[in-house]
């Protein structure tokens, strides 16, 4: 059945990206496996999936432990604290959710230390929401330098998720302002060859139509993918 749901939002992704004047093959799906079993994650990757997306340290350790993802990319897209640093550094393709300088700093000692660049996104925090992490979009150019900066990452793009509970046209507004920055940024960036802005990830089961017309190249879809989620732990 994952692979019924699978073609299903392959068709939507194709839909929104069409109907936006877009190549479907400019959006790649990422699935939001969190709390998802390794076999359920194993299933997905046969069934097509190419990368995965984690956002609990620990779940992620006890999949990779279980090979759940072989076969298919890994992408960190959870609120990663410095502590945690080293258990994600090195184990996977690219964090997406880098929304501090703190974080970056943290990130690029642990990549040194282990001899690699690690992949990175800066997560935005378009709603401007105090709960919530993510640079602030004035910060970004700041960030974008320290990136630039620092040896051992290498940046890929943007990574956004809007407020909660937004409406098809305020989405589309924050995944507009999103976009907005991504190209001024890309503007910015000179040939650096840490520095790219090449992915936009931004849209989840409830609007990533919206961000398809908004530009979004990765899409993070989970409860549209394995239906809804039961939790066991009470880590986040
Ligand atoms: C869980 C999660 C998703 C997917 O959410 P769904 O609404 O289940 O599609 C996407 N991005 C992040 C950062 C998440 O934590």
């Amino acid at each position: 059945m994952i692979s019924e749901q699978l073609a299903e939002i392959r068709r939507r992704i194709s839909e929104a990206a069409c109907s936006a004047g877009r190549n479907p093959a400019e959006i790649t799906l990422v699935a939001a496996t969190k709390t998802q079993s390794a076999e359920t994650v194993r299933a997905a990757i046969a069934a097509g999936i190419t990368i995965c997306g984690e956002n609990r340290v620990q779940e992620m350790a006890e999949k990779l432990d279980a090979f759940a993802y072989d076969h298919a990319s890994l992408h960190f897209i959870g609120h990663l604290q410095t502590n945690k640093v080293k258990q994600v550094v090195g184990r996977v393709d690219c964090i997406e959710s880098i929304g501090s300088l703190h974080l970056l700093e943290a990130v690029n000692e642990c990549a040194a230390r282990l001899e690699l660049v690690q992949d990175i996104l800066l997560q935005v925090n378009i709603g401007r929401e105090p709960q919530k992490s993510g640079v602030l979009p004035e910060d970004v150019p700041d960030l974008v330098q320290a990136a630039g900066k620092a040896g051992h990452v290498r940046l890929r793009g943007l990574m956004c998720v809007p407020p909660a509970g937004c409406n098809s046209e305020e989405n589309r507004q924050f995944f507009g302002a999103v976009r907005q920055l991504f190209i001024d940024t890309q503007g910015k960036i000179s040939d650096n060859e840490r520095l790219g802005m090449t992915h936009l990830s931004m849209g989840m089961s409830s609007d990533f139509e919206d961000a398809i017309r908004e530009g979004a190249t990765l899409v993070r879809v989970g409860s549209a993918l394995f239906g809804p989620r039961t939790y066991h732990t009470s880590e986040s």
